[in-house]
């Protein structure tokens, strides 16, 4: 028989899937995958309810409801002061993952290079070597995961495409600063390729901190792809409602992309999130709050156990670096198998990020959870642990 085809026959299941089910199996506290199990607005749930009973269940436009692409526009406009133009520059996509695969695909040709970030989120490169493209990695440094700016350079040439940035940071929850966007859009236009901004966390940044999207920076507005997700923004990850903001030029053939993908998005489930996006700022200040109050119950837990606690500015995770705990020398993969097992927590081997020269020493844990599933973590961790 021919074989298939090469880049995505030779993949393994994704850790997410592999460490949600052993923590099924061994009856785990789920600390792994990225998922919250709590704070679903009510409203937004309802707005879907009832345009599920009441409203258009057909197919909607390719494109998204006019009134998601309106909304995401105001969005924009509302906490970035970006002037989109919802008609030609809004595209609504069956989530960010989505979203991402349509943007490799629509802009990408084989020989094209990619510049990305180690940790990298896991579905990145199936995509850009699925879009013909090789991908060039520049390692982010521990212990604050900085930027060396000459091997940023380094990963530029006349055959780069795109860059893609994840920010915030997934898993190293780092929030990118100004200067290093600033230092990324230079190169861009210098070396006259785009940027995309994987900004499903957009709303999870901590301590003041403010998300700089990278449509937003000087010289990036026509080069820039922005990428949303409302499972982050409403707690809802199963809902897979992404969104894509971009000048037409680069827009018009990700849409190509996204039309013969999945052609259009659940029409309900787009209503709900027109209507989660068009809420106040309590409900986004207490997104915040409430995540930064369960970061901190986890950092604080795990510190008092006495583990290396890594600062965690945005997203759902926080990390610990294992080096000199008992089990931390088989590598991280086997200190979470072991965790999963034994312990009772599944967490992520941060080795899962990196494709090259993987760090062996740090594990992510998600913190998007109750307060009461917080707390039986750290008592199994405790038992395990404490001695
Ligand atoms: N990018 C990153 C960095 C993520 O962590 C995730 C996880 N959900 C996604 C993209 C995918 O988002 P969605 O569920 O909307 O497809
Ligand atoms: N983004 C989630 C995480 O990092 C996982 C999503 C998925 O399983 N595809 O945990």
């Amino acid at each position: 028989m021919k074989q298939a085809n090469s880049t995505l026959s030779a993949l393994g299941t994704t850790i997410f899937e592999v460490m949600s089910r052993l923590s099924e199996v061994h009856g785990a506290v789920n600390l792994g995958q990225g998922f919250p199990d709590e704070g679903f607005p009510i409203d937004v749930l309802e707005v879907a309810a009832e345009q599920t009973l009441k409203g258009w269940n057909q197919y909607p436009s390719t494109m998204g409801v006019p009134e998601l692409r309106q909304a995401v526009a105001n969005h924009g406009q509302r906490f970035y002061g970006l002037d989109v133009d919802w008609q030609r520059e809004v595209l609504v996509t069956s989530g960010a993952t989505e979203a991402l695969a349509a943007t490799m695909l629509g802009l990408l040709e084989p020989g094209d290079e990619v510049v990305v970030f180690q940790p990298l989120y896991d579905c990145y490169l199936p995509m850009i070597r699925r879009g013909g493209a090789t991908p060039k990695f520049v390692n982010l440094h521990l212990p604050d995961w900085s930027l060396d700016p000459e091997e940023l350079r380094a990963a530029f040439s006349p055959r780069t495409k795109l860059v893609l940035l994840n920010n915030p940071l997934n898993p190293a929850a780092k929030v990118w600063t100004a200067a290093e966007l600033q230092l990324v859009a230079d190169l861009v236009q210098e070396f006259d390729c785009y940027a995309v901004g994987d900004e499903v966390y957009e709303h999870l940044v901590f301590d003041g901190r403010r998300h700089l999207p990278l449509l937003g920076i000087d010289g990036l507005r026509d080069r820039a792809v922005k990428i949303g997700s409302a499972g982050k923004t409403f707690s809802l990850t199963g809902w897979k409602i992404g969104y894509v903001t971009a000048s037409p030029a680069l827009l018009t053939p990700i849409a190509k992309a996204h039309q013969f993908l999945v052609y259009t998005t659940p029409p309900n489930l787009q209503h709900a999130v027109a209507f989660g996006l068009s809420k106040d700022q309590t409900y986004f200040d207490g997104l915040t709050n409430l995540m930064t109050t369960r970061r901190n119950t986890l950092a604080a837990g795990l510190s008092g156990l006495g583990f290396d606690v890594l600062d965690s500015a945005g997203t759902y995770f926080l990390n610990i670096n294992i080096t000199g705990l008992p089990r931390a020398e088989l590598g991280d993969a086997a200190f979470c198998e072991w965790l999963v097992r034994e312990v009772g927590v599944a967490a992520i081997p941060g080795s899962a990020f990196y494709d090259q020269e993987p760090l062996r020493n740090v594990v992510r844990f998600c913190f998007c959870k109750k307060q009461s599933t917080i707390d039986e973590a750290l008592r199994r961790l405790s038992n395990a642990f404490a001695s």
